[in-house]
C-alpha cells in the first residue's frame, strides 16, 4: 500500500536513508485515471487491476528530496477507432524533485521535473497520476486496424459473399438514400 500522503519530515528521512517503496496500486485508486478506463474491461474478470510502482527516494544534497519512479502495468483504455478496450502497456520512468514552496522551484535545476508538496505533504499517487496522464496518447487506438474488433467484423460482413446470400442481408447504408431524401422533402 502507498500512504495517501507523506509528510515533509518523513520524506526527508526516507530520502536520507535512500528508502525504496515497492507497491501495487489499484487502478481504481487512481481516480483521474480510472475515469479514462474502458468499462468493458470490468472488474468482474477476477483480481483487481493494478499498476506496479517502484519509488526510490534520494537526497543528493541539493536541498530537496528526490523520488525516482518506475511504473509498469496495463491500462485498459478505450480505442478511439472502435470504442472497444485497448490494453495500453505502461512502462514509465520519471524523476521528481520535491520542494515545499513555489519559491524553491527556482532552485531546482532544469534536468529535474519538480512537484510542490503542500502543508499535508507529498502525494505519490497524485504525482504518478500526473505523469501517466502526460504520457498517455490523446486518442489511444489499437496498433493495427485489424485489431479493432468492431471494424473487423464490419469488414468481414461486407466482404463475405456467404453473408450476402443469407436471408439477413447486412447493408448498413441501405437506408441512407431514404434518409437523405426525407431531409430534402422537409425543406
Ligand atoms: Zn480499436
Amino acid at each position: 500500500m502507498l500512504a495517501d500522503r507523506i509528510g515533509i519530515p518523513q520524506l526527508r528521512d526516507m530520502a536520507g536513508r535512500s528508502e525504496q517503496v515497492v507497491a501495487d496500486v489499484a487502478l481504481a485508486d487512481l481516480e483521474r485515471i480510472a475515469d479514462l478506463l474502458s468499462d468493458a474491461s470490468g472488474s468482474d474478470s477476477g483480481g483487481e487491476k493494478a499498476l506496479h510502482v517502484e519509488a526510490k527516494f534520494a537526497d543528493h544534497g541539493q536541498g530537496f528530496p528526490e523520488v525516482e519512479c518506475h511504473v509498469t502495468g496495463q491500462l485498459p483504455l478505450v480505442c478511439q477507432r472502435c470504442l472497444d478496450t485497448v490494453e495500453w502497456g505502461l512502462d514509465l520512468k520519471f524523476r521528481l524533485a520535491i520542494v515545499t514552496s513555489e519559491a524553491d522551484l527556482e532552485r531546482v535545476t532544469e534536468k529535474f521535473d519538480a512537484v510542490v508538496a503542500d502543508e499535508h505533504g507529498f502525494d505519490l499517487k497524485d504525482a504518478i497520476t500526473d505523469e501517466i496522464l502526460s504520457d498517455l496518447p490523446l486518442a489511444p487506438a489499437h496498433a493495427e486496424l485489424k485489431d479493432c474488433v468492431a471494424v473487423a467484423e464490419y469488414l468481414a460482413d461486407v466482404s463475405d459473399p456467404a453473408q450476402g446470400e443469407s436471408e439477413k442481408v447486412n447493408r448498413p447504408f441501405a437506408d441512407l438514400g431514404n434518409l437523405l431524401g426525407g431531409d430534402g422533402q422537409n425543406e
